[in-house]
């Protein structure tokens, strides 16, 4: 458990435990950045091996969500909860009800959504007990068409950046998780005409790549050293570590997984072997952008418009990177401190 290490981690405006004897809800809540009044994030429902891991794991990607927030142009901090247990065979109606009344007596400062581990039928149940929900079957839904969709344009803008001239035909694309992103991200990909590689360890969600998209299945720990132009992390956070950084050959990493870097300075050790990384919280702000949109009023054509959107932000991260000289993890990073700052 790093929380020593990153005491920055800490920085943050409320963090909550919500336990329920009868359901055996064991969750936590954390809201980095109230703004205005409010934050936003996924629940995640993972068997976490200790609950100082959950609490690890929930402070990363809630400051992640006000990161992300930022850089998608929407008025929200960050939050996230994370539910410990297996959703298999953990998830009932009477545990998401438990945690439904524990966002409700947050009275608005968390609106959940889903993430790994959780469903859009999965908010209807929440719903029961709570109005600060997004993402509900028949609202916006599922957010993961919008996510894998942007980051397809994060994508697009990483191609012509780093590999100029090169059409989606002529390029090879390893995807790690043909989850929900990842396999609409594949759908994109196929579209244009990418020869695309998959590995996932839900053999069935293989199948049905390498069926809809010709995908050819990759062993599982050999996705992310893949000879690829392009690798797509669509897991799994902190894939991107010490021991596979020096391993990537794909002159690209670009994918809808949150907190892709084990750490900032994996960030640094990409862009020092010139592999060409895109911030995971631009790429993946689809889903932060389909999830507001009803909460601000957003319609269909100006979703669209900003989830296009991302290959201009994406483009300005590079361009930033470029003339600070920094990776762009950390010119992501000080764009987003800047527009918080403001
Ligand atoms: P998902 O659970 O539908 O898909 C994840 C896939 O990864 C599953 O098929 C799973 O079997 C596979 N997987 C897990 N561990 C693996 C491993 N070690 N190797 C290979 N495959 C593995 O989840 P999702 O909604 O597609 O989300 C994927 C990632 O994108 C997560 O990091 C999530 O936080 C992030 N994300 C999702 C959204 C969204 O809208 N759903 C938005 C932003 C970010």
């Amino acid at each position: 458990m790093e929380l020593k290490a990153d005491q920055s981690l800490w920085e943050h405006d409320r963090i909550y435990f919500a336990s329920d004897r009868d359901s055996g809800l064991r969750a936590i809540i954390a809201l980095h950045y109230i703004r205005p009044g409010r934050t936003g994030g996924g629940i995640r429902f993972f068997p976490y091996a200790s609950v100082a891991d959950a609490l690890h794991d929930v402070l990363r990607l809630s400051r992640a969500m006000t990161y992300k927030f930022a850089m998608a142009g929407l008025p929200i901090g960050g939050g996230k909860a994370v539910i410990i247990g297996d959703p298999k065979t953990d998830k009932t109606d009477s545990l998401l009800e438990a945690f439904g009344r524990a966002v409700d007596e947050l009275n608005g400062l968390y609106t959940c959504a889903e993430d790994v581990g959780t469903t859009p039928a999965d908010m209807a149940v929440i719903n029961r007990q709570t109005e600060f929900v997004a993402g509900l079957p028949g609202g916006t839904g599922d957010t993961s068409p919008a996510t894998g969709l942007g980051v397809f344009h994060a994508l697009r803008a990483a191609v012509e950046r780093r590999l100029p001239g090169r059409n989606f035909n002529q390029l090879r694309i390893a995807v790690q998780g043909v989850g929900n992103v990842g396999r609409y991200l594949c759908k994109h990909l196929h579209e244009k005409g990418a020869k695309l590689f998959v590995a996932d360890i839900d053999e069935q969600a293989v199948q049905a790549a390498a069926k809809d998209f010709d995908a050819q299945p990759v062993p599982l720990d050999e996705i992310l050293s893949f000879d690829a132009d392009v690798l797509a992390p669509c897991a799994l956070g902190a894939v991107l570590n010490d021991e596979t950084v020096p391993r990537v050959r794909a002159a690209i990493v670009c994918g809808g997984a949150n907190n892709q870097l084990a750490e900032p300075r994996h960030g640094q050790q990409l862009a020092d072997r010139g592999i060409l990384y895109v911030p995971d919280y631009v790429a993946n702000a689809g889903g932060v952008l389909s999830g507001a949109q009803v909460l601000l009023g957003l319609g269909d054509a100006e979703l669209a418009a900003r989830l296009q959107g991302i290959y201009a932000t994406c483009n300005k991260v590079f361009d930033y990177a470029q003339s600070a000289g920094i990776p762009t993890s950390d010119a992501a990073d000080r764009m987003a401190e800047d527009v918080i700052s403001r």
